[in-house]
C-alpha cells in the first residue's frame, strides 16, 4: 500500500512540506490550555506567510488578530533580520498569550501588540503616518471589507496584503447560505478581486488564502 493512500489534498500537501514544529505545536497547546479557540492559520498557510514576507522582502509588518501568536511567529520568521510585527488584538489576555509565545520563539522583542477593536488601532497607525510592506487580515469577518480599505490606504508601494479563511468552508460559493460572516466574506472576495488599486488571486490553501498586491500609483 503507497504511503500517499486515503491522503486528501490537505494530508498529502502538509505531509511533503509542513515539517513537525516544536516551537508551533506548543503554541497550539498553550492557546488549548487557555480554553481558547482552535483557530490559528493552517501550518500550510503559516508556511505560506513566511515565504510571502521573505520573498517580499517586508520590514513592516501588521496583523490584524493575533490570537496565541501561531501566524506572529510565522510572519515574522520571514523577515530578514531587521523589521517589526505590529499586532492588533482585541483580548488583552489573547495578545499577552501570545507575546509569551513570541518570546520563547526568540521573536519577542520584534513586535507590539495594540490592544481594543482593530478599525479603532487602524485609525490611530494612520493618524501616526504609519506605513507596512506586509499585512495579514485574520480577524472578525464582518469587518474584513473595511480591514482592506484601512490597509489599502497604510500601504507602502507595492505592499502584500493577505487575508485568511475566504472560502469559509465553501460558504462563500454556496447562494443558500447567508449568514452575516458568509455574506461579508463573498463582499470581501469581491471587493479584493475587484480594486483597482490592486492585483489579486484567492488561493485555495487551508480555507481560503486572497492575496493581494498594492499597485504603485
Ligand atoms: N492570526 C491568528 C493566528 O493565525 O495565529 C489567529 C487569529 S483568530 C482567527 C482571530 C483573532 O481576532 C482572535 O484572537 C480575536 O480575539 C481577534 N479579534 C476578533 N475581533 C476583533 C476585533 N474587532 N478587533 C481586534 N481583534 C479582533
Amino acid at each position: 500500500r503507497s504511503r500517499y493512500s486515503k491522503m486528501n489534498q490537505e494530508e498529502y500537501i502538509r505531509s511533503l512540506f509542513a515539517q513537525p514544529d516544536e516551537i508551533l505545536a506548543d503554541v497550539i497547546k498553550s492557546i488549548e490550555r487557555q480554553g481558547m479557540p482552535s483557530i490559528s492559520v493552517s501550518p500550510e498557510g503559516g508556511i505560506f506567510l513566511t515565504m510571502l514576507v521573505r520573498t517580499a522582502n517586508a520590514k513592516q509588518i501588521l496583523e490584524i488578530g493575533a490570537l496565541g501568536g501561531y501566524s506572529g511567529i510565522c510572519l515574522l520568521r520571514g523577515l530578514r533580520g531587521e523589521g517589526h510585527l505590529t499586532s492588533l488584538e482585541l483580548k488583552q489576555e489573547y495578545a499577552d498569550l501570545a507575546h509569551a509565545n513570541l518570546k520563547k520563539a526568540g521573536v519577542g522583542e520584534q513586535v507590539t501588540y495594540r490592544i481594543g477593536e482593530a478599525l479603532d488601532s487602524l485609525g490611530q497607525l494612520e493618524r501616526e503616518g504609519k506605513t507596512f510592506d506586509f499585512f495579514f487580515i485574520d480577524a472578525d469577518k464582518p469587518n474584513y471589507s473595511n480591514y482592506l480599505e484601512h490597509c489599502i490606504r497604510l500601504a507602502n508601494p507595492g505592499a502584500i496584503i493577505v487575508a485568511d479563511n475566504v472560502l469559509w468552508h465553501g460558504r462563500v460559493y454556496d447562494e443558500t447560505a447567508q449568514e452575516d460572516s458568509t455574506r461579508a466574506l463573498r463582499a470581501f472576495n469581491e471587493k479584493i478581486a475587484g480594486d483597482s488599486r490592486l492585483e489579486s488571486l484567492l488561493i485555495p490553501l487551508g480555507d481560503g488564502m486572497a492575496m493581494a498586491r498594492v499597485k504603485e500609483k
